[in-house]
């Protein structure tokens, strides 16, 4: 694991953005073992996993026991694995539908929890890509808020793929711009703004991330055949 090397790349893009506050860390363990999170989770600074598939990370958790570090889901939830998602993970981050956050916030109620997600936007315009559209986003961000067995901390964004700095930053700011003006609509604190993963984290901070994402850089290259 290269950790003191990534966490000195965080530190010197936090000093190049003269930021001086934490940035959240989540370590994002798909595809790798039970083992490599454990060594993962000795890391003093990384605060979360985040996983993108809800079965794996149900067989993940059953054999896992105690945790430090709270579980997040990061990747696309289907409605089918609603209730999957909340009984396994302590927030969803990738909440992109008034549909599916109705659904959340129905199970949330009947086990009695209130659930923390992020809204997932779609700031790069890639089809491919989930996430709610910008155009569309004070619309569900106003029906969110009005949902009680949710409570919503933030925004998530996947970055656009591509070389251009100037492109990756667009996106990023286009979803700091966004939870600014949330903040304001709804006097919420708002204080998880999730971007920037192994190739982008650095421009993500410039930008205003309070929350990286990395696998890569963490664990290495993944191998989705396992
Ligand atoms: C896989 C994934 C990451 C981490 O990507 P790396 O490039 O391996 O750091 C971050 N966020 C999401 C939503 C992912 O699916």
């Amino acid at each position: 694991m290269n950790a003191e090397i990534i966490y000195e790349r965080i530190q010197n893009a936090l000093d190049k953005a003269k930021r001086k506050d934490k940035i959240l860390f989540t370590a994002v363990s798909k595809t790798r073992t039970v083992d490599e999170m454990k060594l993962a989770e000795k890391i003093s600074w990384v605060d979360y996993f985040g996983e993108n598939r809800v079965q794996e990370a149900e067989t993940k958790r059953k054999s896992y026991g105690q945790s430090r570090v709270p579980w997040r889901l990061i990747g696309h939830l289907q409605a089918n694995k609603a209730r999957k998602a909340i009984e396994l993970f302590d927030s969803i981050d990738s909440v992109d539908s008034i549909e599916l956050a109705q659904r959340l916030n129905r199970i949330a109620g009947e086990f009695h929890k209130v659930m923390p997600v992020l809204i997932e936007v779609n700031t790069s315009g890639e089809t491919s890509k989930s996430g709610i559209e910008p155009k569309n986003f004070s619309q569900l961000l106003d029906f969110i808020v009005t949902q009680e067995n949710l409570r919503l901390d933030g925004l998530m964004t996947v970055g656009p793929i591509t070389d251009d700095e100037k492109k990756i930053r667009t996106a990023f700011a286009t979803l700091r711009t966004l939870n600014e003006n949330a903040r304001t609509s709804t006097g919420l604190t708002l204080p998880i703004l999730s971007m920037g993963m192994s190739d982008d984290f650095e421009l993500a901070i410039l930008e205003g991330s309070t929350m990286i994402r990395i696998g890569t850089l963490l664990f290495g290259p993944r191998n989705y055949n396992l």
